[in-house]
């Protein structure tokens, strides 16, 4: 006898997702968590207010329709507010958007390697992903993209910058791509990094959705913003799709206090735009010293810097452990490091300088 409840096929395929771990600590030495590309600086005084005092009515329900979020979001990219739909950070919204373009059996394309969410979310929805390779440069390889295009593509996730690898497409290159995609199929832009892209010829996202009818742009405030603990994102969206999207969300999913916090934080964004700055010049000065040391790591224009390891991928990461600074390996392939406080990201440079000492004199 079977005791069993049937449940989907389909979960069978679904990789788990491997969060970043939590810092472990380590006699002596402060340990430091740059597994999960969260910004290391604690929230604003002036948020942390709004929340606190947000908190007090926690036995309502939110808003629904998140109303005043919103509007601010409309006003501050200069968009319809028919335009924005907010979901539980923008893995939430990314759930939406598959929801809202795939049956089951229809395809999803992306780079591969990038979000670990995307074959998750694709998964569970009982879509199929169809992974490009990135480049030797561990670049979007638009034009492989565009020829995997098939009748059975619904949409296409086009991550910039890339996570976990970091470089960032050109708005021309991406004009070129949207131009050879069939306009029937929606194109995201996933820009959770967006604020630390310093590259001249980043895509200006917002302009390339007015110009295409097919683009919608996923953002977060859980990077730049500070808010991934809160969980809220949104996509910027012509207004079917939005309109789609908003009967696709969790009903009450972005919580009061996650409105609040994000309404003041977009407020506060002059303040906050110190610490990307502070965060932009950190990045340079790691990647300096990393490529100093001999390591071949790819443009980055987010907050973490992409170690190409291969196999000694975990065991670079053991190490890091072993002297409290926890990074989120993928085995076989390549370490991501989050930009993190001032000493993490020293103790980086220095561990790297000793383990490719090491693998120098073993070999
Ligand atoms: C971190 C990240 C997100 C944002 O996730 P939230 O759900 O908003 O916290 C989305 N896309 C990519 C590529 C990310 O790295």
């Amino acid at each position: 006898m079977n005791h069993g409840v049937r449940l989907r096929k389909t979960l069978d395929g679904v990789p788990a997702y491997k969060p970043g771990k939590p810092a472990a600590p380590v006699e002596g030495l402060t340990a430091y968590k740059i597994s999960s590309n969260e910004n290391p600086y604690p929230p604003l005084p002036s948020v942390l207010q709004v929340v606190t005092e947000a908190a007090g009515s926690m036995n309502r329900y939110p808003d629904m329709a998140v109303t005043a979020l919103t509007d601010a979001l409309a006003e501050r990219w200069e968009v319809p507010t028919s335009s924005i739909a907010t979901g539980t950070g923008s893995v939430g919204v990314l759930a939406q958007l598959i929801n809202i373009t795939c049956d089951p059996g229809d395809e999803v394309v992306y780079a591969w390697r990038s979000f670990e969410a995307y074959p998750i979310v694709v998964a569970l929805a009982g879509a199929t992903s169809v992974q490009v390779p990135l480049t030797e440069t561990a670049e979007h390889d638009l034009s492989a993209m565009a020829a995997a295009v098939t009748d059975r593509t619904r949409l296409i996730l086009v991550c910039t910058p890339n996570n976990p690898t970091g470089p960032s497409v050109t708005g021309a290159a991406l004009r070129e791509f949207l131009a050879a995609v069939p306009s029937d199929i929606l194109v995201v832009i996933d820009e959770a990094y967006l604020e630390f892209n310093t590259a001249e010829d980043a895509p200006d996202a917002l302009a390339i959705y007015r110009e295409f009818p097919n683009v919608a742009v996923l953002r977060t405030f859980s990077k730049a913003y500070g808010l991934a603990g809160l969980r809220v994102g949104y996509a910027v969206a012509h207004e079917d799709v939005a309109t789609a999207l908003r009967k696709a969300a969790t009903p009450f999913g972005v919580s009061m206090l996650a409105e609040r916090a994000a309404i003041a934080s977009l407020a506060a964004y002059d303040e906050l735009e110190l610490r990307v700055k502070a965060l932009v010049q950190e990045r340079e000065r790691v990647l300096a010293a990393l490529r100093e040391q001999g390591w071949a790591v790819p443009d980055t224009q987010a907050n973490f810097v992409w170690l190409p390891l291969g196999d000694d991928s975990v065991d670079f990461a053991s190490s890091c452990q072993a002297q409290g600074l926890t990074l989120r390996p993928f085995p076989g392939d390549g370490v991501r490091c989050t930009i993190g406080e001032t000493e993490a990201n020293d103790r980086l440079i220095e561990i790297a300088q000793e383990f490719r000492q090491l693998r120098k004199s073993a070999s």
